[in-house]
């Protein structure tokens, strides 16, 4: 039987932060993580499909730099990060590119739309769609600016999404990007420090009950002092962990009410290295009509690649999770019918779509909270059993970094923070 100061369970941005903080106190641990990799929803892939081009399947930009630990980390080691989000955008709709004018009304339907979002009471909570009132059906640019901020920023619908929640977690301030991709980034600061991971390694079951904590995982049993569990929110809805004694209600309704969201990326590759005129990195979307239409987002050629990625999210991206043919099939309509025949026919067949949907080790992208459900963070976040057992990761964050990678990695210092501080008082052996 192994025996460790803390076990931390799952080696994604929070687990690897709260590992390394404990070392770093003089704690031993032990990160159990159910894959192969580490590294969790910060993935950095070369696809043989991208002649080796590096591709950031889940997480890709460092949002909030200025309060995200990982840039913090990556300039303390002089990481040559860049400024994201400063590529032209092109608009499409109605069959036609649109002109400065269209870009200017769709600039003030943004606007109006933030602001009926930022000015109407939260207080009763409510979904965030329903704060947009009557404008949501009358400004033709409407439906487009809903599937953008909330269907594919925030990966859950409108009608779903705790207004308060969505306003919280508006990720101001600037973008960064790593010359490495954020996935390679992540493991290139903190895997040295983070120390043994034990990959594919699941834990099944955690007794919390005395005052050692048992993990049960397929290679025995292991105990611990705490344990910090930092899976998604939907391997824990799925029951994957059990727990025993089951976990308190306020906690188990707070899982309940953080369901996971779905961001999806869609990547065709040109065959030939034809850029259709593009010289450089280029943002692309097509108005939707409707609420609720399938929408998708591109950038092209990002790094002076010869690739496009597509984002869809919310129910579109649910709707095509698993199909990867009709992926590929909708991305290029959506080229067909922004720049004609000859955007479709300059694509290799086949593609890379993301798999976050039907991935056990994630079920979803990120967390989105239910409308009414404004403590469920917090909640989550609570330790357990004075410390013994503390929920740690993107979930849990309640300062507006809630979906991110910084988030996730102030998080597992938290929850790190909380067994140094709790130590004063108990001893864990
Ligand atoms: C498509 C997509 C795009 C995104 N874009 C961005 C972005 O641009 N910027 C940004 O900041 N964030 C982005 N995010 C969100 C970001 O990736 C996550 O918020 C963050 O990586 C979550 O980290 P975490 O440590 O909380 O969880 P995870 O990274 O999910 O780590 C949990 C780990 O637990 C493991 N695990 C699961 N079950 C078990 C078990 N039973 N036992 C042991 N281990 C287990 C998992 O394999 C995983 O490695 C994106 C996410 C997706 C999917």
């Amino acid at each position: 039987m192994t025996f460790v100061d803390v076990l931390i369970i799952g080696a994604g941005s929070a687990g690897l932060a709260a590992a390394a903080s404990l070392r770093a106190a003089g704690k031993t641990t032990l990160v159990l993580e159910a894959s192969a990799r580490a590294g969790g929803r910060a993935r950095t892939s070369r696809p043989d499909f991208l002649g080796g081009a590096w591709l950031d399947e889940g997480a890709a930009w460092l949002h909030m730099a200025e309060q995200n630990p990982l840039v913090d980390l990556a300039q303390a080691r002089d990481v040559p990060l860049r400024e994201a989000f400063g590529n032209p955008s092109r608009m499409f709709l109605g069959g036609r590119e649109g002109s400065p004018a269209d870009h200017a009304a769709y600039e003030a339907a943004e606007s109006a739309w933030f602001a009926r979002v930022f000015a109407h009471p939260k207080t009763p909570d409510l979904p965030l769609a329903e704060a947009i009132g009557p404008f949501r059906h009358e400004n033709p640019f409407a439906p487009t600016i809903e599937a953008w901020e909330a269907s594919l920023i925030e990966a859950s619908d409108a009608k779903v999404l705790s207004l308060t929640d969505f306003c919280l977690n508006q990720l101001d301030g600037t973008n960064m990007m790593a010359p490495q991709g954020l996935g390679q980034l992540l493991l290139d600061m903190l895997t040295d420090s983070a120390g043994e991971i034990r990959l594919n390694c699941p834990a099944t079951r955690i007794d919390w009950d005395g005052p050692r904590t048992r993990v049960e995982t397929p290679q025995g049993v292991i105990e611990a002092g705490a344990v910090i569990v930092t899976v998604s929110v939907g391997v824990l809805a799925a029951g994957q962990i059990a727990f025993t004694p089951a976990l308190p209600a306020p906690t188990a309704q707070a899982i309940a009410d953080l369901p996971m969201g779905l961001l999806s990326k869609i990547v065709l590759r040109a065959a030939a290295g034809d850029r259709l005129g593009m010289t450089g990195p280029t943002q692309l979307f097509r108005c939707v009509e409707k609420l609720g239409d399938p929408f998708i987002s591109f950038i092209a050629w990002p790094r002076d690649t010869d690739h496009v990625i597509g984002f869809c999210g919310g129910q579109t991206a649910w709707d095509l999770a698993g199909d990867p043919r009709a992926a590929f099939a909708f991305a290029r309509e959506v080229w067909r019918d922004m720049l004609g025949s000859d955007a479709d026919r300059i694509f290799a067949e086949g593609g890379i779509t993301t798999d976050w949907a039907t991935d056990p080790h994630h079920l979803g992208a990120y967390t989105y909270s239910r409308p009414g459900a404004t403590t469920a963070r917090a909640t989550l976040a609570e330790p357990l059993a004075g410390g013994r057992l503390i929920f740690a990761g993107e979930a849990c964050r309640t300062d507006g970094m809630a979906g991110t990678v910084g988030g996730a990695i102030l998080d597992g210092r938290r929850a790190a923070a909380i067994i140094l501080g709790s130590e004063r008082n108990t001893d864990h052996r």
